[in-house]
């Protein structure tokens, strides 16, 4: 099948000049990359099984290739990361810096349970958000991910841990969004080439304007995580910068058209930050918005940044903000995050050692 010029096609010249990484490529078009590069196509099958199942890093290890073709190839890229940093916390939760292309470093996470491996992937180098409590958000916005380098940090850690990922959470660096384009086609190549299932993947927003009725348009079988972290316009607007073009009311009224739409409860994720946002007022003003809605409340205590002292909120005022909300029927868990010891919230390992 030639390659069409369509959004969802890549560029894979076999010129030296416009190298797109063969990552991220299905394959039908690594078929047809092959077979302009004058071999059979059975090759493109080869190539496929090499970058997907075998985690090739480079052309040249792909040893069932012609050792003259493999010459010619060895410095076109398959677009790889290589580890930078990696840090090991006690629950086995690894943090890892991945260092791309150009030399820009990303956060990922991988975080293993009995029956899960679940990635925490990056969808920006930074983050143009600026959401107050979070790490990345003080970092400023760098540039967006390539889909090659989004596929990617979900095969280095199932490489590092000899273990098949299960589980993908968009929540590392990066508001997905704002590189839905790159996402869409991550999630879909996730999903027919590496075997995660759509219903695996959970991605989370701040909420762009339009953005996620537009994602519904796509009818994806992920979840959908909304970072709400306040029950009403002003504190949000305090807490997220973004928030000011985006009222509370908007954002939920696109929300129920998404469930509306994909037939997909979702969750919102709500920051607890001490005597901020986590009085028992903020909770009963939170399921008043929420009441009827098809949806599941995922609280956070706040994992401390060094930017700002915002403080975590003790166990018995977070158990109160849960039972106030459950007492009006609202469905909640506590999320607690893990790895902490590996270098604070996510976002601060990159901060400290770059
Ligand atoms: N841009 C996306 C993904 C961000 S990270 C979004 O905003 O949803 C995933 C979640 O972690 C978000 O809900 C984010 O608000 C939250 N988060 C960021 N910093 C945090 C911190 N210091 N403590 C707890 N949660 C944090």
């Amino acid at each position: 099948m030639p390659l069409a010029a369509g959004e969802n096609s890549q560029n894979l010249s076999t010129q030296s000049t416009a190298k797109a990484p063969l990552l991220g490529a299905s394959l039908a078009e690594l078929t047809a990359w092959v077979e302009a590069s004058g071999q059979p196509a059975y090759r493109g099958r080869q190539l496929y099984q090499w970058i997907y199942q075998k985690g090739a890093r480079h052309l040249r290890e792909i040893t069932v290739f012609p050792k003259q073709w493999r010459e010619e190839l060895a410095d076109f890229p398959i677009g790889r990361s290589t580890i930078h940093h990696r840090s090991v916390a006690p629950d086995e939760t690894i943090k890892y810096l991945l260092k791309l292309a150009d030399n820009q470093i990303i956060e990922t996470v991988g975080i293993p349970t009995a029956d899960r491996l679940t990635v925490c992937v990056s969808s920006q180098v930074g983050c143009p958000m600026a959401c107050d409590f979070c790490a990345t958000g003080k970092g400023g916005f760098i540039r967006n991910l390539e889909k090659h380098e989004i596929i990617d940090q979900v095969l280095t850690v199932q490489e590092d841990f000899k273990r098949r990922v299960s589980h993908i959470v968009f929540m590392g660096m990066g508001e997905p969004l704002l590189n839905a384009d790159n996402v869409i086609a991550a999630i879909k190549s996730l999903n027919q080439d590496v075997g995660i299932g759509q219903r695996s993947i959970t991605l989370s927003t701040v909420g762009i304007p339009n953005r996620i009725r537009r994602l519904a348009e796509h009818q994806l079988q992920v979840t959908l995580a909304v970072s709400l972290h306040a029950s009403n316009q002003k504190l949000r607007q305090k807490l997220i910068p973004s928030a000011e073009g985006y009222t509370l009311e908007n954002l939920l009224a696109e929300c129920r058209e998404y469930v509306k739409l994909t037939k997909r409860r979702l969750t919102f994720e709500y920051v607890l930050l001490a005597g901020l946002n986590d009085l028992p007022e903020h909770a009963e003003e939170l399921a008043k918005h929420l009441r009827g809605f098809q949806s599941h409340v995922n609280l956070i205590p706040y994992n401390p940044i060094q930017e700002v002292d915002y403080q975590r909120p003790n166990p018995k005022s977070i158990q109160a903000f849960v039972s106030a909300l459950k007492q009006r029927g609202i469905a909640v868990s506590v999320r607690y995050s893990r790895g902490l010891e590996a270098d604070a919230a996510c976002g601060q390992l990159r901060a400290n050692h770059i």
